[in-house]
């Protein structure tokens, strides 16, 4: 199978300039400076490249966005904050091909005529932000970067921002609020950050895995990028294999792989003989699907049939003999922790789901708690500003919808029939 981003990823030497560009890196961003703008526009959106990042929103019209007013200067945020559970596929590109992501970034910014850029990164990512910083140096000391880009007369600034470490932080506008030294949280929408976003200013903000493509699809065209994925996504992805499996880790498959065959025939299944139990096929925020649900691929369209998503294609495996309240139970303390407390369904009912699905696992769960929790996710779900109140509704009303016997089992036994303790 053709690969379109980690093919030179095993050469340690790829991760420095003199490597990348032995193995043709910068190569796009010269042909792109000779293009007309509008012409590399054009090939992102026969690419059908669909963002990354988890809402998989097309790229190209996405771009498009942009007013088409060039007298206020525009900025690109790259969102390198990758916080969902069961995710880090972003730390693999950063780690192993950090110029990938420059060159995206500069390509992104000569066609939208951007002149700066602000990669926000997690701060839990202090090594890739030492090897991008490292990455950076480099670009600009071989000019493709900073001024007069390859003796075009375009300049483009590119900063690295470290985040401090908040899951909200991943949600565009937070992370727009964080870069400008603001309390991360999420701002209403609209205006949309295209027509304000960071500093005021019209902002595209792209996940590092999508601005990564760019250069291949310059390079071999959109068409032929757009051929190696699906009807409605193009390309490969970055799916992201955790839990007990015989070959945990990262694998570039088109975007329409099978989601059983990853776990049994790419990651070589359970460990110790292991059955299957459930999957989280997206990331931790996507609904859990049971072990006989996971014959769908990875397009969008398939997934939301089988009442999912693909999400950041971050697979979590849950093997046989896990207790799925204990799991619920861990997932609620994570957004409970994570909200930021500006809308009130979200702060409360995320502090609700904690506490109920946290009492139901210890044993001390009452009639009517399983409907208590199905009450909340009602008052939260599409109720608050972000998507954080949805991202912990999902999980907990497929995780009852799917394995409501354990919840049942937990509060008229008084304990958990999985022998776990408190
Ligand atoms: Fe904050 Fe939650 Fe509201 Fe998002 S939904 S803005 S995380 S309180």
């Amino acid at each position: 199978m053709e690969t379109v981003l980690t093919t030179h990823f095993a050469d340690e030497r790829y991760r420095g300039i003199d490597g990348y560009r032995g193995k043709g890196g910068y190569g796009a961003l010269r042909k792109c400076v000779s293009m007309p703008r509008e012409a590399i526009v054009e090939e992102v959106k026969k690419a059908n490249l669909r963002g990354r990042g988890g809402a998989g929103f097309p790229a190209g019209v996405k771009w498009g966005f942009l007013p088409k007013d060039l007298s206020r200067p525009r900025v690109l945020v790259v969102n390198a904050d990758e916080g969902e559970p069961g995710t880090f596929k972003d730390r693999l590109i950063l780690s192993h091909g950090p110029h990938l992501l420059l060159e995206g970034i500069a390509i992104a910014c000569y066609a939208l005529s951007i002149h700066r850029a602000y990669i926000y990164i997690r701060g839990e990512y202090a090594r890739e932000a030492r090897i991008l910083e490292e990455a950076m140096e480099e670009a600009r000391a071989a000019g493709f970067l900073g001024k007069d880009v390859l003796g075009t007369g375009f300049d483009l600034e590119v900063t690295l921002h470290r985040g401090a470490g908040a899951y909200i932080c991943g949600e565009e506008t937070s992370t727009i609020n964080s870069l400008e030294g603001k309390r991360g949280w999420p701002r209403l929408k609209p205006p949309f950050p295209a027509v304000v976003g960071a500093f005021g200013l019209p902002t595209l903000v792209n996940n590092v895995e999508t601005l990564c493509n760019v250069p291949w699809i310059l390079e071999n065209g959109g068409e032929r990028f757009a051929a190696l994925g699906c009807e409605k996504n193009g390309g490969t992805r970055l799916v992201g294999v955790s839990g007990p499996v015989v070959r945990p880790g990262i694998y570039e498959l088109p975007a329409n792989a099978n989601l059983k065959n990853v776990i049994f025939d790419v990651a070589g299944g359970l460990r110790d003989g292991k059955a299957l139990k459930a999957v989280i096929p997206g990331g931790s925020s996507t609904p859990v699907l049971r072990a006989d649900e996971i014959d769908v691929t990875f397009d969008i369209e398939t997934m939301a049939k089988a009442g999912t998503m693909a999400g950041t294609c971050g697979v979590i495996v849950i093997p046989e003999g896990t207790c799925m309240v204990r799991a619920l139970s861990v997932l609620m303390n994570f957004y409970a922790h994570e909200s930021c407390g500006q809308c009130t369904p979200c702060r409360e009912g995320t502090g609700w789901l904690k506490l109920v699905v946290g009492r139901i696992e210890a044993g001390q769960g009452r009639p009517g708690d399983v409907e208590l929790v199905l009450d909340v996710c009602d008052n939260m779900a599409g109720k608050t500003i972000c998507a954080l109140a949805d991202a912990a509704v999902m999980p907990a009303q497929s995780f009852i919808g799917k394995f409501r016997g354990e919840f049942d089992r937990h509060i008229a036994e008084g304990k958990c029939p999985f022998g776990n303790r408190f």
